[in-house]
């Protein structure tokens, strides 16, 4: 009998439409991997040996297959002059921007992975889980897309501005952030991930059109998935938003997958399996605002069971995943009762 893929080769394969033994399990863990671990959500940010502690200690708890070590959205932001605002037990806040004015964003300089901000971090994880855990896990951190990075080092609402009344300097500081994040993933790929959840929250509707995320969102997002292919890396674009620009993501010729909100946005998982499930990988499937955190594992299992009814129904193509972050409050046992779900009715319905 042909022995079982391992989770790291399930991961890759689900991604590129191959046949796997089960659907393989994710879920972005970023301060419960703290909590799982002990550490605070301080230290954890800052020690790469402390971030892996926790994501092994979530991984031995949970058994999920895909790992995305990051502790917040400020890892690359910070290197770029934002102040970051730790409180124990949350997530590290962005606080205080760099970007004021339209003319900062030429002020932005090309980052170095390994020293600025904290991506160094990340890596030092992903080298010490791979080291610990070889093929038991897949490791595909957290990279915010230009866009998504811009919304990092500048407040929302001027972004949005400048995407109207000023879009060249802004167009020059996202060239910038693109050449920091190739090189992030770069060094990522090379510390032994297997690419990025690569963070295109801004291409929703309630944040840009189509046509504006298309300009200042797609065209970036597609020359970095280019680079991260060349290196022999795989993504899956994360979208948080209620109004996904699904078609736009879908349509990229380098996505490998596409997480987002199935049971909150406006695309359910068997709408999203007929129209675009021969186009990526789709990841979801589980509620990280009400299940996860008020069911409890008969609630979790009920819920993978009718995902995978309707995302899986090819065999292939489909990560179960909570839509966002974990919240800290979600419950070991609920994410350890959406793996044994993928296990148990991957095929059997
Ligand atoms: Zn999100």
């Amino acid at each position: 009998m042909k022995s079982r893929m391992s989770p790291r080769e399930s991961v890759i394969a689900a991604l590129n439409h191959e046949p796997v033994d089960s659907v393989p399990v994710s879920g972005m863990a970023w301060t419960i991997g703290a909590i799982a671990g002990g550490f605070t959500t301080k230290d954890y940010a800052q020690s790469g040996s402390k971030m892996a502690k926790g994501q092994i200690a979530f991984w031995d708890k949970t058994g999920v297959d895909l790992l995305h070590p990051t502790s917040d959205m400020g890892q690359t932001a910070e290197g770029w002059g934002v102040k970051m605002r730790y409180e124990d037990g949350l997530t590290p806040m962005l606080d205080v921007f760099a970007v004021k004015e339209s003319e900062d964003w030429d002020k932005l300089a090309v980052l170095d992975p390994k020293s600025d901000g904290r991506m160094r971090v990340t890596i030092d994880a992903i080298e010490y889980i791979r080291e610990r855990l070889g093929d038991k896990v897949a490791l595909m951190p957290y990279v915010p897309s230009p866009l998504t990075s811009a919304t990092h080092v500048c407040n929302m609402e001027q972004v949005m501005m400048d995407i109207v009344l000023d879009p060249d300097p802004l167009h020059r500081g996202l060239k910038t952030m693109s050449e920091t994040i190739v090189a992030y993933i770069d060094a990522v790929i090379d510390a032994g991930g297997d690419g990025a959840l690569f963070a295109t929250t801004r291409a929703s509707g309630e944040i840009t059109t189509e046509d504006q995320y298309r300009e200042f969102g797609a065209e970036y997002d597609q020359q970095i998935l280019r680079a991260v292919k060349k290196q022999g890396g795989s993504n899956i674009l994360h979208v948080c938003g209620v109004t996904p620009h699904f078609e736009l993501l879908s349509s990229y010729p380098n996505a490998n997958g596409i997480n987002w909100w199935d049971r909150g946005s406006n695309l359910t998982i068997e709408q999203a399996k007929k129209s675009y499930g021969d186009r990526v990988c789709l990841v979801g499937g589980l509620d990280q605002t009400t299940t996860l955190i008020l069911g409890g594992p008969d609630d979790v299992r009920n819920e993978a069971r009718q995902a995978i009814k309707a995302g899986f129904i090819d065999g292939t193509g489909m990560i179960l995943a909570p839509g966002c972050e974990i919240s800290p409050k979600t419950e070991f046992v609920n994410m350890k009762a959406a793996v044994t779900a993928a296990r148990e009715f991957s095929f059997r319905r």
